[in-house]
């Protein structure tokens, strides 16, 4: 493929190092990406800090750019898809999706404004208060969603009036150069820069003295330190980490219904997905059939290319990644645990990994406490639900939960008791822009989504004027 370059201060940019990305589901080379230099990347963060006067004043031009730029994605949706399946190895399908929900994402925000609120409004008084925006952003994005993750910062970051300089994941960076080269010219110059390059790329933009915030998605190791570098300079930080969701089945649910909902939201995107069902709660009763319908559904999953039509799951996005989910299982039958289907890597080039159901589990595994980001699915049985919550709570992660019923209001009701971010009653990691995403604990700091994401993204700012003339 021809060779992509970064965008900086509105123009094409290569670099004379380069890095490899290869295609997870064979090994092989698909291009070399541009690693960015640290004096490149000091021309993309003073561009955006230069591009901030004029994209701050005017909002309309702001909303008709996010609006421009969801239709040249949506005009280019077959070729970013293809790139995103290419380098991450999720189904041809999925990617699509990921692209649908990213020109939703850019398509709200344009219709968003910055709110003003009025707090005094007398003869002698008048308090408004202005949100400012934080000013030239630093976002740095993972390699599971690369797009997905990118436009649920991009697109409130630019409506609040900040500028971007972006950086995806060095497993994934083409999808977003090529993003990046796509909407060069919808945007003034510097007012979103596309950047690639290696971990050590992200650290320099952390501590850049001109980009007075980090929006980050990926691991809560990463985001530990990313809060460490931010304290020195007291940048203000949008923390999207990891998660451990649990999905807790309750006794009155239809079994079959529920092993399709969860086995869907365990699985789709090979398990690597921040909201991924990653343990599951069971009650004594429903246990064993539930285990087995999970099975079943494993065992009928098509492993393969995601290019390939008829693959309903992919490879895992690296080696990294797939030796992982090796050492967690392998790690769990150590302790005398189930394997109801799966288990092993498959023969072949790629990082593939057989769909997992893992049963007999106590709950102090690393597999169930850890999170895995793969697709292996441990089930734990429970004897009453206050032990489920509990054991459900009894985690570092807080990002998404489930509740599965056929009563969704008994689930509604149990659902303010789990520590999650999102709850969700007969479904799990749906969502609507106007929705607010986020975790606590570990799982994150900040929300993304609805009117609070693009908040994050200012800072208050109070005007207290005296009416009486002086
Ligand atoms: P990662 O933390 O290894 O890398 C994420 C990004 O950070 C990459 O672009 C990487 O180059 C960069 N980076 C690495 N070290 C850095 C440093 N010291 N300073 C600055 N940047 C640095 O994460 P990953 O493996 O790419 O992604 C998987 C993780 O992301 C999982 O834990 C998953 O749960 C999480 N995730 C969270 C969400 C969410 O919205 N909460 C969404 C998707 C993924």
């Amino acid at each position: 493929m021809p060779d992509l370059t970064m965008t900086i201060a509105g123009k094409p940019e290569a670099s004379k190092e380069t890095f490899p990305v290869l295609n997870p589901a064979n090994g092989q080379l698909i291009a070399y990406a541009p690693e960015c230099t640290p004096e490149l990347l000091d021309a993309a963060v003073m561009s955006a800090n230069e591009a901030r006067e004029p994209w701050l004043a005017d909002p309309a031009a702001r909303s008709s750019a996010l609006l421009d730029i969801a239709a040249r994605v949506e005009g280019n949706v077959d070729e970013l898809a293809a790139l995103i399946t290419e380098e991450q190895g999720k189904p041809l399908h999925e990617a699509k999706d990921e692209l649908v929900a990213a020109v939703g994402d850019l398509r709200y925000y344009a219709g968003l404004n910055v709110p003003v609120d009025t707090v005094a409004d007398t003869d002698d008084l008048y308090v408004q208060v202005l949100r400012r925006p934080i000013g030239a952003i630093a976002a740095i994005t993972p390699w599971n969603f690369p797009l997905g993750t990118a436009m649920s910062k991009l697109a409130p970051a630019l409506a609040a009036g900040c500028t971007v300089v972006l950086k995806p994941s060095p497993y994934t960076p083409l999808s977003s150069l090529r993003f990046g080269e796509l909407v060069r010219d919808a945007l003034p110059l510097g007012v979103l820069n596309v950047v690639s390059g290696n971990d050590s790329l992200g650290s320099l933009m952390t501590s850049h003295p001109l980009v007075r915030m980090i929006s980050f998605t990926g691991s809560v190791a990463t985001g530990k330190k990313i809060a460490v570098t931010a304290a020195a300079d007291l940048k203000r930080v949008l923390l999207e980490l990891g998660g451990n969701d649990p999905a807790i089945v309750l006794d009155d649910a239809d079994v079959d219904a529920a092993a399709d909902g969860v086995f869907a939201n365990a699985f789709a995107n090979c398990g690597q997905i921040c909201v991924a069902i990653k343990r599951v709660y069971a009650p004594k009763a429903l246990y064993g059939q539930l285990v087995d319908a999970l099975a079943d559904r494993a065992r009928a999953a098509r492993l393969g290319d995601g290019r390939d039509p008829g693959t309903d799951i992919g490879p895992l996005c690296n080696p990294v990644q797939r030796d992982r989910i090796q050492e967690l299982v392998g790690d769990a039958l150590q302790s005398g645990i189930r394997v109801a289907t799966g288990g092993g890597v498959t023969d072949g080039p790629g990082y593939f990994y057989e769909p997992t159901v893992l049963a007999g589990l106590n709950g102090h595994e690393r597999i169930v406490v850890e999170e895995q980001f793969g697709p292996a699915l441990p089930i734990i049985e429970y004897s009453d639900i206050e032990e489920a919550i509990a054991e459900a709570n009894d985690s570092h992660y807080g990002l998404g939960a489930s509740v599965w019923t056929s009563d969704p209001e008994r689930g509604r009701t149990l659902a303010p008791q789990v520590e999650s971010g999102t709850v969700w009653v007969n479904t799990h990691q749906a969502g609507i822009p106007g929705q607010p995403f986020g975790g606590l604990k570990w799982s994150g700091i900040g929300v993304e989504g609805g009117p609070w994401g693009m908040l994050a993204y200012t800072e208050l700012q109070a005007i207290h004027t005296n009416r009486l003339s002086h």
